[in-house]
Formats: C-alpha cells, sequence, structure tokens
C-alpha cells in the first residue's frame, strides 16, 4: 500500500517529467513579445535552462489552460459569439508566430481576445491602475474597463501592470494589420457559423477590428472576471518590434559561445534590486529558465553562482565561434 503522500509525490514527478523546456524556436513567440528581450534571445539562440522549473509552476501554467477554456464556454453559454479559437498567426522582421485564444462578436466585428488568469494581487493592482475600485470589482463579481472613451496617450492599465500581455496583444494586431488574410474571417460553411456572424457578414467575409484586443481576466482567488479593452498603439508596437529585430540580428546564424552570451546579456531589460544592503534578483529572473547564464557576469547578486554555465555549442571549441 502507498505510504500517504505517495500518490500526489508521484504526481509531481509525473508532472515534472513531461516538461520539455523551452519550445525551441526560429524566431519569437507573440505571447511573449513582452518578456524580458535577453530571455527570449537566449531561448532563441537554443540555451540549456539553467534553472530547473519547479512542478508547482507547471501545475499553474496547466491550470491557465484549463481557465481559458471554462471563460470561452462560458462566454458562448451566455451569448457571446466565439470564433477562430486557436487561430495561428506569424509575421515576418523578426520572426514570430503564435495562436490567439480567439475571435469574440462586438458591435458587428470580430476582435482579437486572450484569457488571462491571475492571483488576487495582481488583479487589484491591475483595476487599481485602471482607476477602478477593486472592492466594487470583486463585490459585484464582475467590472469592465473600456479605454476607448480615454485618451490614448493616458491609457495605462495593462501596460502598466503586465506589459508581457500588453505587448502580446500589440503583437498581434500589428500581426494582422501586416496580412491581408488575417484581416478578415471567412465563413467557410455558412450553415454552421451563428446567425450572429451571417447577419453581418459580407460576401462571406467578416471584418476583424484592429483598433483594439480584449482581454479577459479570470482572477484565481475569487473567480472576479474583469474585461479590458486594449486600443492598438501603432508607435510602441513598431518600437518593441525594432528591439526585437536588432536583438534577432545579433543571435541570428550564430552559435552559442561567450561573445553571444555577453551580447545577449546587452538586452536585459529587469535589473537587479537593493534589499537589506544586498543585491538581490526580481522575480521575473529568479524564476527565468537562464538565470544563471545571464547574470555570471554578476557574482555579486545573492543567488548567482558567478559561474559561466557551458552555454556552448559542442563545435565552438574556441568559444568565440560566430559562424
Ligand atoms: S534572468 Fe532576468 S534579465 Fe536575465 S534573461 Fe532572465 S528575465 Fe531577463
Amino acid at each position: 500500500m502507498d505510504t500517504p503522500g505517495a500518490p500526489l509525490r508521484r504526481l509531481l514527478e509525473w508532472i515534472s517529467s513531461q516538461d520539455k523546456g523551452v519550445r525551441q524556436r526560429s524566431g519569437f513567440s507573440m505571447s511573449t513579445l513582452g518578456v524580458c528581450m535577453a530571455k527570449q534571445l537566449f531561448a532563441i539562440a537554443g540555451y540549456p535552462l539553467t534553472n530547473k522549473r519547479q512542478p508547482r509552476m507547471l501545475l499553474v501554467w496547466r491550470l491557465g489552460l484549463l481557465i481559458e477554456k471554462e471563460v470561452i464556454a462560458l462566454l458562448r453559454m451566455s451569448g457571446d459569439v466565439v470564433v477562430a479559437g486557436q487561430k495561428e498567426f506569424d509575421a515576418a522582421d523578426p520572426p514570430r508566430e503564435g495562436h490567439i485564444d480567439g475571435l469574440i462578436l462586438r458591435d458587428g466585428k470580430l476582435y482579437l481576445f486572450d484569457v488571462k488568469s491571475i492571483n488576487k494581487d495582481g488583479f487589484i493592482r491591475w483595476i487599481q491602475c485602471a482607476g477602478e475600485s477593486p472592492w466594487r470589482a470583486m463585490r459585484e463579481g464582475w467590472y469592465a474597463f473600456d479605454p476607448r472613451t480615454i485618451v490614448q496617450k493616458d491609457y495605462r492599465p495593462v501596460k502598466e501592470v503586465n506589459p508581457s500581455y500588453y505587448w502580446q496583444a500589440q503583437g498581434y494586431m500589428q500581426a494582422a494589420l501586416s496580412r491581408e488574410e488575417y484581416r478578415t474571417y471567412l465563413l467557410h460553411d455558412l450553415s454552421e457559423v451563428e446567425e450572429a456572424l451571417k447577419d453581418v457578414a459580407v460576401d462571406e467575409k467578416v471584418e476583424i477590428a484592429l483598433d483594439g484586443f480584449y482581454l479577459f481576466v479570470y482572477n484565481k482567488n475569487d473567480s472576479t472576471l474583469y474585461e479590458e479593452f486594449v486600443p492598438y498603439d501603432a508607435d510602441a508596437i513598431a518600437e518593441r518590434l525594432a528591439l526585437a529585430q536588432q536583438g534577432y540580428e545579433q543571435i541570428h546564424g550564430k552559435r552559442r559561445s561567450k561573445k553571444l552570451t555577453a551580447a545577449i546579456r546587452e538586452f536585459r531589460e529587469i535589473e537587479p534590486e537593493e534589499k537589506k544592503k544586498a543585491l538581490v534578483l526580481k522575480w521575473q529572473c529568479r524564476r527565468c529558465d537562464f538565470m544563471q547564464t545571464c547574470w555570471a557576469d554578476r557574482p555579486e547578486i545573492q543567488g548567482v553562482k558567478g559561474v559561466e554555465p557551458n552555454g556552448e555549442s559542442k563545435d565552438s571549441s574556441s568559444g568565440e565561434a560566430d559562424g
């Protein structure tokens, strides 16, 4: 008979064994465009992970997928028209790919959307940043913030609280604007689509609106829901993509080497902070897959081993191979 706790230990070991690490891509992932640029470049360049992922984090990601399905199911059941789940998008300069959670019909147009699950602290910060009352949101169980009513330069909610969600939304809108085939939704089989889509279709196509992007947010602590419309900002995403392109040019076609590691460190976007007279890494870095590689040049930081992990390619014997 299993000893107490054995089944859960087995479960956690199984979860850990399912972790295949960072998915190797030839370009950027749309969903992480806003994540620290150095982290993205380490991943694209194929650097090995230096931090073991906690089974707890793997469980958090799995829960996020379940919540996404639940929110989409609830939207549909309550009368929203949601189509094109997991639709693939790709774009160039720099190369990037990803899939949207779906398209939702609002005001006769389809909008891109994504579902986010977040804990209570992050949720409260987000709503406060939107200038709204988190207590009202929690009391009423639902709150929507629509920045279409404010001047774009004043817009700050998700951009300030979760920049990576902001850049993800901007990245998808920019990709859609750059490709004709992403700007309309084709009704392949009118008999299978909702009446509402038939009503707004022109030549069996429904326009995809790209003035903004919807985020549906689920508070994991108490199931409060929140909705935010993120306005498109062409200048901001152009600037972000220019930085990504600059990073991509630094690593493209190069083997892992000390020189490449140093070049990628130039793209770090998160600095350590001083706490109780010690230099410590912020949570994003402590959880980062490449933490030791990234900060090996700064051994004075707490938790950094100060030894360059061997992230070089097997065939880069000189350690400086950039061919
Ligand atoms: S450790 Fe921090 S700064 Fe370095 S790549 Fe990761 S997130 Fe970026």
